[in-house]
């Protein structure tokens, strides 16, 4: 298991690896976390119906929008999408995993691509979703977002 670390920022607690995490390797299982049947500031949808609360470490595991981790709702598991470094930190695409987020805010990630306010994949295109890693309840819900409004 990697040695992770919150530290600090200027904008709240960031979670930062001390250790080189390589494309594609395993993070962290969530499959025994607690299920709850709604979403708070700190759940983790996994599917249409069910939230997972994340009370360890990953609690801190902010958003970006160009993230280095993907949070797994099929395998429940976290891995890294890219190579990271050592005092990197980690992100995910809240998106990725939230239809609607209980409590949207304003990204500043900094990313060329920011989207700006993040509230989940609901508010976002089916166009705006493609260019990133998705879950299938999420696209599921996307697909039929899209099929009810036209
Ligand atoms: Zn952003």
């Amino acid at each position: 298991m990697h040695k992770l670390i919150t530290q600090q920022g200027s904008c709240g607690q960031h979670l930062i690896t001390t250790s080189i995490i390589c494309k594609d390797e395993l993070i962290f299982d969530f499959s025994t976390a607690q299920k709850l049947d709604h979403s708070t500031y700190q759940t983790i949808q996994i599917n249409a119906h069910q939230h997972i609360i994340e009370d360890s470490l990953f609690l801190y595991l902010n958003h970006s929008c160009n993230p280095n981790v993907f949070v797994d709702t099929v395998s429940l598991s976290i891995y890294a999408l890219f190579d990271i470094a050592p005092q990197q930190e980690l992100t995910f695409f809240y998106p990725a995993t939230e239809w609607q987020m209980a409590e949207p805010f304003m990204c500043h990630c900094g990313a060329e691509n920011c989207l700006g306010l993040i509230a989940g994949a609901a508010a976002l295109s089916i166009h705006q979703l493609n260019r990133y890693k998705i879950n299938p309840h999420i696209l599921k819900m996307a697909i039929e977002n899209s099929s009810q409004q036209s």
